[in-house]
């Protein structure tokens, strides 16, 4: 690791003060991805701003059909919020499959969403949700916020804050799962808002992305045959040591069709 500043702000407002005047610098939240990538020397930052102590980022609430969750939101706390699992389980649920019990109790879904692993979870639920980030500055879309391999619309030094999730009728996540990392290798997130059905897939792309076709069907008919035959292309999914495109785009199918049985319920 080089060596680098420590920084601990206790307002927003201070640490993007930090941020403005240290512009080789970055956030940290719960160092998951973070401190391994600056331990491997892909990422050599000279100030860390700490977020831990800025409280205001730790909200979380549910107003109305909406579910409000602070960047500095542990996974763990949205698995066990009894709010986020009375207004969408699918969301509690999903951040309870993030990782493990440590992952959990320290990764944020400000770290997750500005990360944008191609294989991270919270991806397809504000994808699939139709969620809003907010910034320090603006309000970005689900839609134009992943842009490609851990590329994001921020701009450096900005500040996600808060994302809220509007509650679907009814919705689920269904991810094959890395048994190592419990990264996902295939992870799709369906959510039907009453004849408009999202589905947002993670693990097969550089970054999560919506299924159109899956979507039209699942709108027609919110049944698991609607999407049991649809085939999609391999052309341009992740090809690693873990699965092939192929093998990706067939676990799309299977992940779609157990999320909109797992809806059902
Ligand atoms: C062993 C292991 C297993 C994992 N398994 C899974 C899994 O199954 N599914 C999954 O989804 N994830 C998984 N993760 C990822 C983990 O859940 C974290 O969400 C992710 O690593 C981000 O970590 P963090 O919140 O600690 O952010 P950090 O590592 O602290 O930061 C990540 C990036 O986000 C930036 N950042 C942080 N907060 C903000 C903010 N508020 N505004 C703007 N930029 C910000 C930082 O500058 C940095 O560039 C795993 C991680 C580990 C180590």
């Amino acid at each position: 690791m080089y060596a680098f500043e420590y920084h601990r702000p206790s307002s927003s407002k201070e640490a993007l003060d930090l941020a403005a005047k240290k512009s080789e610098g970055k956030f940290l939240a719960g160092g998951q991805s973070l401190v391994q990538a600056m331990k491997l020397r892909l990422s050599s930052p000279s100030d860390l701003i700490d977020l831990g102590s800025v409280s205001e980022l730790k909200n979380l609430k549910v107003e109305g059909n909406t579910v409000l969750v602070g960047a500095m939101v542990r996974h763990a706390e949205v698995a066990a919020s009894p709010a986020v699992q009375k207004a969408i389980p699918a969301l509690a649920a999903l951040a309870g499959m993030i990782g493990d019990r440590q992952v959990r109790h320290m990764g944020t879904i400000g770290g997750s969403l500005a990360n944008s692993d191609p294989a991270a979870d919270y991806p397809a639920a504000v994808l699939g949700l139709g969620a809003t980030i907010s910034t320090h500055k603006r309000k970005i879309e689900a839609d134009k916020f992943f842009k490609g391999l851990y590329e994001t619309a921020l701009e450096p030094g900005e500040l996600i804050t808060q994302v809220s999730f509007p509650a679907p009728k009814r919705a689920a996540y269904m991810k094959f799962k890395n048994p190592a990392s419990r990264f996902a290798l295939v992870g799709v997130f369906v959510a039907d808002f009453g004849g408009n059905v999202r589905v947002a897939v993670t693990g097969a792309g550089a970054c999560a992305f919506r299924q159109p076709d899956m979507e039209k069907a699942l709108a027609a008919k919110f049944a698991p045959e609607s999407v049991a035959n649809i085939k999609v292309k391999s052309d341009g999914l992740n090809n690693d040591l873990h699965a092939s495109p192929e093998y990706r785009a067939h676990l799309i199918t299977v992940m779609a069709k157990r999320a909109v049985e797992a809806a059902l319920k």
